[in-house]
């Protein structure tokens, strides 16, 4: 079924899921603050609107794009918002995002949180997904539109749980880019290419996603019995860590956090645990 939608900001990520609803026979009304990003969509059967006013009056559901909440606001602000369903696939801190939820519930309008769980050029792939939190009805009456950019996964009502859920899949998403590119540095300060150490650094890379489910085990349980892998060697590992970005001249600040960590857990008397007792420093429990 074809069903009209507007959707204001025309990043990577916005004009990616144009092309996808339109693609599906969507009509698609576009509005970005810097306009000249919608020529290419208004060409391929998007509808230009001139204002954010226009744009909301076009359709019901609005999705939104934009590098943040802040710039919700700068972009709805003074905008009858009244009945429409609101669909922030932008990402922002929980807190800000509760306080948009009441922000448009004080214009008569519902919030339904996204975040879109691929890049801009596998939205509407196989595979792509987007965590949905807010009413659960607003959700049911959208989700086979939504279905169009990735499949749809419903959370709950709680507005913070798609943002949780994205923030928490980037927090180990960019720790691990960071990590890549540090252990780059490191090789490179011998004089060896990235792609002399890649192979290395994609068996490592594939080895971690193993070490998922001992460690789910250990977090819900609160118990991190292990004597492969404890706390006091992997602290070891972790000043050697430092010790050879210092001498090679590096950056440290990654590796002494990582360091920081293990030294807290020694201090709190986890040294023979596993290194998963790490988690009790992180959630302030040690
Ligand atoms: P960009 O930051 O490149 O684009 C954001 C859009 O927001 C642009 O259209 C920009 O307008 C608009 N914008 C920003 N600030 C304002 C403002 N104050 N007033 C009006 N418009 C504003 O983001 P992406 O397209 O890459 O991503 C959009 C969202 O999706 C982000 O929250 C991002 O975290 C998330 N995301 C991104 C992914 C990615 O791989 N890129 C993957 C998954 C999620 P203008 O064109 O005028 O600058």
């Amino acid at each position: 079924m074809s069903t009209p939608l507007t959707l204001i900001g025309l990043g990577p990520m916005g004009r990616a899921m144009v092309r996808t609803f339109l693609a599906q026979g969507h009509p698609v009304t576009v509005w970005n603050r810097t306009a000249s990003r919608a020529d290419a969509l208004v060409e391929q059967g998007a509808t230009r609107a001139d204002t954010p006013a226009q744009a909301v009056e076009a359709a019901k559901v609005v999705l939104l794009s934009l590098t943040d909440y802040a710039a919700m606001h700068d972009v709805l602000d003074g905008v009858d918002l009244a009945g429409k369903t609101v669909v922030n696939l932008s990402s922002d801190t929980p807190d800000r995002t509760l306080k948009a939820a009441a922000w448009l519930a004080e214009r008569g309008a519902e919030l339904l949180v996204g975040g879109v769980m691929v890049p801009a050029p596998l939205v509407g792939a196989d595979g792509a997904y987007v965590f949905y939190s807010g009413p659960k009805d607003v959700f049911e009456a959208h989700k086979d539109l939504l279905a169009a950019i990735g499949r749809p996964d419903y959370l709950g009502e709680d507005h913070t749980l798609a943002q949780l859920f994205y923030q928490a899949q980037l927090d180990c998403f960019l720790t691990a880019l960071a990590g890549m590119l540090h252990s780059m540095a490191l090789v490179k300060t011998a004089g060896v290419p990235a792609a002399a150490f890649a192979p290395y650094l994609r068996d490592n890379l594939d080895s971690i996603s193993t070490y998922l489910d001992e460690t789910v085990e250990h977090v819900d349980s609160g118990q991190h019995p292990g004597d492969l892998a404890n706390v006091i060697m992997m602290g070891a590992t972790a000043d050697h860590v430092v010790g050879a970005s210092e001498s090679t001249g590096l950056d440290t600040a990654l590796p002494k956090a990582v360091q920081s960590l293990y030294r807290r857990a020694v201090e709190a008397g986890r040294g023979r645990d596993s290194w998963t007792a790490l988690y009790e420093v992180i959630n302030g429990r040690s």
